[in-house]
């Protein structure tokens, strides 16, 4: 590491401590849980204002210093991986919720606020914040990477709910995009620009968030059918029928073993949905008949259905820890992961084809989704150590997405495009890449923020 650089920053930050070259420090800044390679950085900063994120910029933007944005790390595609060294800014320490408006359902929060952290606070006034990735991310992190998870079908996902940003450019520069408003049609969509850029166009430093009432009633529900088809036939038939489902998750078979296998539970062995309603008792009750009725159509059993708030948070728990039962089931090995969404009609036919061609592969893989969105992943474990596994893996993900793309669909639903999928973005939107570029160099013209993500070169 440069003395200079380590000088420099320390000469920015009011306390020492904040800007760290421990090993352990490095280490933890240079990884994700993903199969792709780690790299440190140099230097990890831990701003705890605006004002010093803008100074750390505009020095770096000066010393042509890569910088990293780091939330809680969570992304799965290297996204926070310094592949170029310099410094990870770390924003995990600048997480004050600034001010919570119940009348007007928003929060303004800083970037390293968790979204557990912001539920704990709103949820005695009725109020929750409804994205849920499974992980206890940053709402930094998560709009950075336009995050959706399990509650997008009813809600939508991270873009719909920012409203305003504070963003500061690599040049140091503070910029605020979007307010208050529930709307605005004030000039080009900045917000949603920033919201999904991965680090690469700038540092969010405030967000202003939508909050949504709780519902009155909420019932969970498990529901296995004969094939992953069937199941994935069931949720489309629900959202297009317009039924108040806040959840729709796919479990294959392989995935289910792997939960009872993590969680100890003893669910069915068999492609699953969870569900959730929310609404009024009665609009519930009735929502609930009707998914039974469809649900039985496609060769389910019964719907088993949980009310108690433990019961349903058990079952919640075993949904969001599907990723780490699936890395349980592989120690030493990594996981790649799938994120395509394609049409709702197109998903059963996808999931039925891409199941075919896994099934004549040799490699160990599982397909969950938020199949109410029709996001799908295959999760691979593979040994990043054996270049043949990694390849029949990545050769995969390659069909995987070719397919998506072929029925309109997209190469990633959620996850973003981080290392993992640059190459598929540029089949995906080859024409819009010009574009991007163009963008990405009025933003950031030296090229510091997050560089070698999203956009090659
Ligand atoms: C078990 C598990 C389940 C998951 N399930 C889902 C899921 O269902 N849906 C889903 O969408 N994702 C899922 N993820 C992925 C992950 O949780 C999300 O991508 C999340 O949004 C990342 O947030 P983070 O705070 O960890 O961000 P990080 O991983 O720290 O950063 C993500 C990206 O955002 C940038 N960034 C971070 N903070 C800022 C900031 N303040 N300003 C600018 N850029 C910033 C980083 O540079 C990086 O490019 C899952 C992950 C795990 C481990």
């Amino acid at each position: 590491v440069s003395a200079d650089l380590v000088a420099g920053l320390r000469a920015l930050v009011a306390e020492e401590a904040r800007v760290s070259t421990s090993p352990s420090v490095l280490d933890h800044h240079g990884r994700d849980l993903s199969y792709h390679p780690p790299s440190l950085p140099d230097v990890v900063v831990f701003p705890v204002s605006t004002e010093e994120v803008s100074a750390v910029l505009r020095f770096a933007n000066e010393h042509g210093v890569p910088v990293v944005p780091f939330g809680a790390g969570s992304s799965v595609e290297g996204h926070v991986i310094p592949v170029r060294g310099g410094i990870s800014l770390d924003l995990t320490r600048m997480d004050r919720i600034l001010a919570v408006y119940p009348e007007d359902f928003t929060a303004v929060v800083q970037p390293g606020v968790m979204r557990n952290a912001l539920n704990r606070r709103v949820n005695g006034e009725g109020l929750f914040f409804s994205v849920d990735p499974g992980a206890d991310a940053s709402l930094g992190g998560m709009a950075a990477t336009n995050a959706s998870g399990t509650t997008a079908v009813r809600y939508g996902v991270m873009r719909d709910q920012v409203l305003g940003l504070e963003v500061v450019l690599a040049s140091g520069e503070v910029i605020r995009t979007g307010g208050r408003a529930l709307k605005s049609s004030a000039g080009y969509g900045l917000t949603h620009l920033f919201v999904g850029s991965e680090g690469t166009l700038g540092v969010i430093t405030e967000l202003t968030v939508r909050l949504r009432g709780i519902p009155e009633h909420t019932v969970a529900a498990r529901a296995a059918f004969p094939t992953v088809e069937a199941a994935c036939r069931t949720a489309a038939v629900l959202v297009a029928a317009g039924v108040s489902v806040s959840r729709v998750e796919l479990l294959d078979a392989a995935t289910v073993r792997a939960v009872n296998r993590y969680e100890e539970t003893s669910y069915a062995d068999a492609p699953t949905l969870f569900l959730e309603f929310g609404g009024t008792r009665a609009s519930v009750d009735a929502d609930l008949a009707f998914a039974q009725e469809v649900a039985a159509a496609e060769g389910c059993p019964a719907l088993e259905h949980e009310v108690e708030a433990e019961a349903r948070n058990r079952l919640w728990q075993a949904r969001h820890n599907v990723a780490f039962a699936i890395m349980a089931t592989a120690p030493g090995k990594r996981l790649m992961t799938t994120d395509v969404c394609v049409p709702l009609s197109q998903m059963p036919d996808a999931i039925h084809r891409i199941r075919v061609v896994l099934d004549a592969q040799r490699l160990e893989s599982s397909i969950n989704g938020h199949v109410g969105d029709g996001n799908y992943h295959v999760a691979f474990m593979v040994d990043p150590g054996s270049p043949e596994e990694v390849a029949a893996a990545v050769a995969l993900n390659e069909l995987i997405v070719e397919d998506a793309l072929a029925r309109g669909g997209t190469c990633s639903g959620e996850h973003g495009i981080g290392l993992g999928k640059i190459r598929y973005l540029e089949r995906e939107h080859g024409d819009a890449l010009p574009l991007m570029r163009a963008l990405k160099h009025a933003a950031d013209p030296n090229g510091i923020l997050n560089p070698g993500k999203i956009l090659a070169g």
